[in-house]
């Protein structure tokens, strides 16, 4: 908050509520509260805090929102995501690894959230079952936005991912106007790549 990237009391209600030590794996859990990338199974990564608090924040969540994510991972981003928009609202997250689906599962349980599903398939093609959202976000890296994805965004939604190539990305936020989607750049990060379709 001091360094102005937690902006909102939800925000930091959520940090506080999500403890990142059930998302960590076992050997890990002393490294829970720095503020740095770690290693989970499958040779993926849980995202360092601030990023979890950037692109949450970049998404301005509102109560009772449906949500789609792509790239479950441990699940922490969904909880977090899943807390701010309330038991009203719904949080689909998508995994590729159906190892880590059932790890993200596991996780969730042991959280007071209760509105996140976890999927396993290829979040590039979105899910189209429950279309559209509110928010999409990817927390892996792609050339672009896929456009299965764009389909199933409500007007006005908003998508953030980041975007680029394997070892440069900026983390875009996509808001979808009557012609089109309108970009803004948030910065340079560096995530896991897409996999699947649009991989
Ligand atoms: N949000 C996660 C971090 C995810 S790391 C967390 O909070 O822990 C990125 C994840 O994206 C990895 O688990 C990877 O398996 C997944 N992924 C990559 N390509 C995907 C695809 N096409 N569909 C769904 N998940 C994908």
């Amino acid at each position: 908050m001091r360094e102005g990237i937690i902006q909102s009391s939800a925000v930091l209600e959520a940090f506080k509520s999500i403890d990142r030590a059930w998302f960590v794996p076992e050997g890990l859990r002393e490294e829970a509260y720095f503020d740095v990338p770690l290693l989970i199974p499958g040779g993926q990564t849980i995202s360092q805090p601030t990023t979890v608090a950037i692109m949450t924040e970049a998404l301005k969540l509102e109560y009772g929102m449906k949500i789609l994510e792509v790239g479950a991972g441990t699940g922490y981003q969904a909880a977090i995501i899943g807390k701010i928009i309330g038991p009203k609202g719904r949080v689909f997250t998508i995994e590729y690894d159906s190892e880590l689906a059932k790890l993200a599962r596991e996780n969730l349980s042991k959280t007071p959230v209760s509105n996140v599903e976890v999927m396993v398939g290829d979040g590039g093609l979105g899910y189209p079952q429950e279309a559209l959202y509110d928010r999409i976000i990817l927390t892996c890296a792609a050339a672009d936005f896929p456009p299965p994805l764009l389909g199933q965004l409500k007007p006005k939604g908003v998508i953030l991912a980041p975007l680029g190539s394997r070892f440069q990305q900026w983390l875009i936020r996509g808001t979808k106007t009557k012609s089109g989607i309108a970009r803004e750049n948030l910065g340079g990060f560096l995530f896991v790549p897409l996999r699947g379709r649009y991989g």
